[in-house]
């Protein structure tokens, strides 16, 4: 038979199939060691990950894995490993709760994207984060274009905070659910108020004898904007 058919080989490499029991037992005894140095390292239930705690995650997760079903490596230095991951992480915790920088430099920083509903288009650049990405995370929040909101903070969890205008403070903005963003305006006509698509500055339709150049990004694809409240 020739090698690439070997179907011993590849399921079992040289090993005999009772070394499969042996894999049983390893699987356990690090199943039980992850849980015991998660619950060590302090954290609750993982939503989001900073980087940090990918770190820390991918660290463990690969020495947790190679001992379960890899004859030659040992159980004990695997263990090593898992007892150094989690004092390192415990000890930059407290050095990042006590030092604002060291937090920083782990974590980053919390960024605004918007503003006094003002949109920072600078934000994108900044989190590499893209357009239609953030207008996803709003819809899923349940914003209907960008006049409802006043603050929009991306956390260092990727999470987003979101502040909403009252009804009545609700403003003209740039609606952000697909149908309405793509229709993009290709003449002028009495719209009452427009929106820039990427910037999302408001101003009013109706002056303008043709569409006018945004001011802020100087492209001219526009929207009619929506005053619409959040709810009904
Ligand atoms: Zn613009």
């Amino acid at each position: 038979m020739p090698e690439f058919a070997d179907w011993r080989k590849i399921l079992m490499h040289d090993h005999p199939f009772t070394f499969l029991l042996e894999v049983v037992v390893r699987t356990i005894i690090m199943f039980v060691i992850i849980l015991i140095a998660l619950r060590a390292s302090g954290k609750r239930g993982i939503k989001q990950l900073s980087i940090f705690e990918l770190v820390l995650i991918i660290g463990l997760g690969s020495a947790a894995g190679d001992p379960m079903f890899y004859e030659d490596v040992g159980i004990l230095p695997a263990f090593i490993v898992f007892l150094v991951v989690i004092s390192l992480y415990t000890l930059v915790t407290r050095l990042s709760d006590r030092f604002v920088k060291v937090e920083k430099v782990l974590e980053g920083e919390p960024l605004y994207v918007i503003r006094e509903g003002k949109l920072l288009t600078d934000a994108f650049k900044d989190s590499g984060l893209s357009q239609d990405e953030f207008f996803a995370a709003l819809r899923v929040s349940h914003v209907e274009h960008l006049g409802q909101v006043r603050t929009v903070l991306i956390e260092t969890s990727g999470e987003f905070s979101i502040l909403f205008y009252p009804d009545e403070e609700v403003k003209y903005g740039l609606p952000i659910f697909p149908d309405k963003l793509q229709e993009k305006l290709n003449s002028h006509g009495n719209y009452g108020y427009i929106a820039c698509v990427k910037c999302g500055g408001v101003r009013s339709g109706k002056d303008a004898t043709k569409l006018p150049t945004c001011p802020e990004c100087e492209v001219s694809e526009w929207v009619v904007a929506s005053d619409a409240k959040r709810v009904g």
